[in-house]
């Protein structure tokens, strides 16, 4: 058997090596002779049989949100290290085609549709096929993650990560309901969490991994979106066409509504706020046009580290499930033989209400995020559908907020509630506007 630099087993002759050892590379060396070959077989003059003190495996991942844009950039990134990693479930929302070719491709132990786009029979699926959100539930945890990848939008995401921690597995996150809506019954539980989105991936390579490191101020990068020069009035008239154009990242379309209202800016305090522990004062945003700086953090003397790397998702996604080991992820490099200039505005928190109404509610807490979270989530969905204007996201989502009476965020189940009030009530109001009723 050959030796194999990060697979397991019996060793042939190696002298010097790495191998793959409890998720990290480390160096391995053996005092004998190397291997003779000849026409192409191997003719091993001495057989070493390597021992390893540890298990020697693939780190297992579960990808929730498997056909959306971060989890087939996840799947790029298991592509290209086929050797670290294994795909052993597989959770879509209704893509079926897409998601049983992805399970012929990477053969997971279990497959799960939560609402599949025509009916699917077991026999359909090369895995164990589970159907519905419990299923996906059951399909995540019979698979025996290492690492759950929570890429799925929505509320139920919360419901992965927090079923991720109670089995102990890494939590690789990017679903923002989970620390948005959640943050208050997700941290407690304590556990291996750690960010994808790009800001909160810079903070904690600036941090050394260490989300409870000290700092001073954490600098949270923005791009401004495609209307960072008009003042909010100038919006009303906004297309959904217009506001769906996204000067650097292409994403889903909530979420890049939510990149041109800013929303998703002020969602990131929020989760910067619970995954390191800051205090709301302590984070600062500015707007960085080239989107070349991820994120900073400022230390109590006064230095600040920021990372930089032209823009990509596969870094961050493919570094949470490395860490803290770095490998080649097909990133184009920055180009230091070529002039260019990095510029940081400040970000005036008065010209985007709807960020200034996400800080409002992350400063509330309680179930305040929550209430923000659907009712803008139904406003976005009515300005996509040409029923209210882009100025009237803010106005929905202000109202049902000032309506709802706060209070401590306990649970799931309390939050969820929460969740289908507050789009009850945004759907009335967007009715009034679009209906007159
Ligand atoms: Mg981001």
């Amino acid at each position: 058997m050959r030796a194999n630099a990060r697979g397991s087993g019996t060793c042939v002759g190696c002298k010097t090596g790495k191998f793959y050892r409890n998720g990290k590379i480390a160096e391995y060396v053996s005092g004998d002779t190397p291997l003779a070959e000849s026409d192409g077989g191997v003719t091993p003059p001495v057989v070493i049989k390597i021992i390893f003190t540890g298990i020697i495996y693939m780190k297992k991942i579960a990808l929730v949100g498997c056909t959306g844009s971060i989890g087939s950039q996840t799947v790029s990134v298991v592509r290209r290290h086929p050797d670290m990693f294994k795909i052993c479930c597989l959770v879509a929302r209704s893509s079926v085609e897409q998601t049983f070719a992805l399970a012929r491709e990477f053969l997971p132990a279990t497959v799960a549709l939560t609402a599949p786009s025509r009916n699917v029979s077991a026999e359909d699926c090369p895995a164990k096929l589970y159907l519905g959100q419990d299923g996906a539930l059951r399909a995540v945890e019979a698979s025996g993650a290492d690492i759950v990848v929570v890429a799925c939008g929505g509320f139920a995401g919360l419901k992965f990560s927090l079923l991720a921690l109670k089995m102990g597995a890494r939590l690789a996150l990017a679903n923002k309901e989970t620390l948005v809506c959640g943050g208050d019954i997700v941290m407690p539980l304590g556990g291996d969490i750690v960010p994808i989105d790009s800001e909160h991936s810079a903070i904690w390579q600036c941090l050394n991994f260490e989300r409870r490191a000290p700092f001073k101020n954490l600098i949270i990068t923005a791009s401004g979106g495609p209307f960072r020069d008009k003042n909010f009035e100038e919006l009303e008239g906004v297309t959904p066409e217009q506001a769906l154009h996204h000067p650097t990242w292409k994403m889903g379309a909530k979420i890049t509504i939510d990149s041109a209202t800013l929303l998703n800016k002020g969602y990131e305090v929020i989760e910067a706020h619970h995954l390191y522990g800051a205090d709301y004062a302590a984070i600062k945003t500015v707007i960085q046009p080239q989107s070349i700086v991820h994120s900073m953090v400022e230390f109590e003397d006064g230095a600040v580290l920021a990372q930089l790397s032209n823009p990509t998702m596969e870094l961050p996604i493919q570094l949470a499930l490395t860490y803290p080991e770095r490998y080649d992820c097909g990133l184009k490099p920055l180009d230091w033989s070529t002039a260019f200039s990095l510029e940081f505005l400040p970000l005036v928190r008065e010209k985007y209400p709807m960020y200034d109404l996400a800080l409002h509610c992350g400063e509330q807490g309680g179930i305040a995020p929550t209430v923000l979270n659907a009712a803008s989530e139904e406003a976005v969905a009515a300005f996509l559908n040409k029923k209210i204007t882009f100025c009237d996201i803010w106005r929905v989502s202000r109202e049902v907020v000032e309506g709802a009476e706060n209070c401590p965020a306990v649970s799931y189940e309390q939050l969820a509630e929460v969740d289908s009030d507050a789009r009850a009530r945004a759907r009335k109001a967007i009715s009034k506007r679009y209906n007159g009723n």
